[in-house]
């Protein structure tokens, strides 16, 4: 098949059912470029200098939006840039993820920072499932990635923070918040519409891209990233809605796209309403948060009641 670009006579690499396109190598990378350069004019317009911080796991998601973000923007002067990792304890995946983040970093020249969840917060993912039974494990450790990315973003100085959520990752989050009837929610999930306390706006520069289409990407240009999958992932609660959308995008090309939109629609009516939730920071940790105690730390007190009660699942069931 041939690339749909006029005057093209290459061979497509990929059909794209959503744009009624295919395309071959050299145009795929140049439609990729192009949308993640007209998503970061469109979420962070402003952006001329200071410290741009870049959340890197190591994944291919993270790898391509680093890769990207330095390619559009390295060369602005005034801009630096710095990737964050976070390590959250958990074997055979993460100490992978984290070499191959070292990895681009030295090959783009970008300063990493890892921070722990072991030094910052005295615990790992490991031990939490296993003492914890509140929910699955991506629960409180998405909570304490959140918390301490923010923190090290804050901490460094960052205007922004990037993040490599996809287009499936970010639809897959508006799908859960409708249904779950929590449209509140949209305004806080990245890119973020307005300033909060504490919180570093964070940005989605792959927003328009679908995952597999910023796999494609990763593998043509070289870029670094492990495949390593987290051992708890499997249970985590976006899995249905993962499933759902693929069969709705093969149904119905574009709704992971038209999701995004309806969100964008929807913003400025959630904006112009009562707050939600009044904006504030905890009293514990400084994070922002909406009560008086976040998350976070309502987790970490948790683990540390479990502790105290010996309260440990029987070896083995623990490995959720
Ligand atoms: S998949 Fe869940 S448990 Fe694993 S690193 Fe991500 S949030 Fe943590
Ligand atoms: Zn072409
Ligand atoms: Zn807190």
């Amino acid at each position: 098949m041939d690339c749909s670009r006029p005057g093209c006579a290459g061979t497509a690499i990929i059909d794209r059912p959503y744009a009624g396109d295919h395309l071959c190598t050299l145009h795929f990378r140049e439609s990729i470029r192009d949308r993640v350069r007209r998503e970061l004019h469109h979420q962070a317009p402003g952006l001329r200098g200071g410290l741009l911080a870049v959340g890197l796991s190591g994944g291919k998601d993270s790898a391509v939006t680093l890769a990207l973000t330095h390619r559009i923007l390295g060369s602005r002067r005034g801009l630096r840039m710095v990737a964050i990792t976070i390590d959250e304890g958990i074997s055979d995946y993460r100490p992978r993820t984290v070499e191959s983040a070292r990895e681009l970093t030295r090959r783009l020249g970008i300063p990493h920072v890892v921070r722990s969840f072991s030094q910052e917060l005295g615990t790992r993912t490991e031990e939490a499932a296993r003492l914890l039974h509140e929910g699955a494990p991506c629960s409180w450790c998405g909570v304490w990635r959140r918390r301490l990315l923010n923190q090290a973003a804050r901490e460094l100085g960052a205007v922004r923070l990037a993040m490599g959520f996809n287009l499936d990752d970010l639809a897959q989050t508006v799908l859960m918040n409708l249904v779950r009837g929590e449209p509140h929610r949209l305004v806080q999930m990245a890119p973020h519409a307005r300033r909060q306390p504490a919180l570093v706006p964070r940005i989605a520069p792959l927003a328009s891209i679908p995952e597999r289409e910023v796999y494609l990407y990763a593998r043509l240009e070289g870029i670094p990233f492990d495949h390593a999958q987290c051992p708890f992932a499997p249970h985590g609660g976006r899995n249905l809605f993962r499933d759902v959308l693929w069969q709705l995008e093969e149904k119905i090309p574009g709704s992971r796209h038209a999701l995004l939109k309806t969100r964008e629609k929807l913003l400025p009516l959630l904006l112009a309403g009562e707050p939600f939730e009044g904006p504030g920071t905890c009293p514990h940790c400084g994070e922002p948060s909406s009560g008086s105690t976040c998350r976070s730390c309502a987790y970490l007190e948790a683990l540390q009641g479990a502790r105290e009660n010996g309260f440990i699942v029987p070896s083995g069931s623990g490995d959720r």
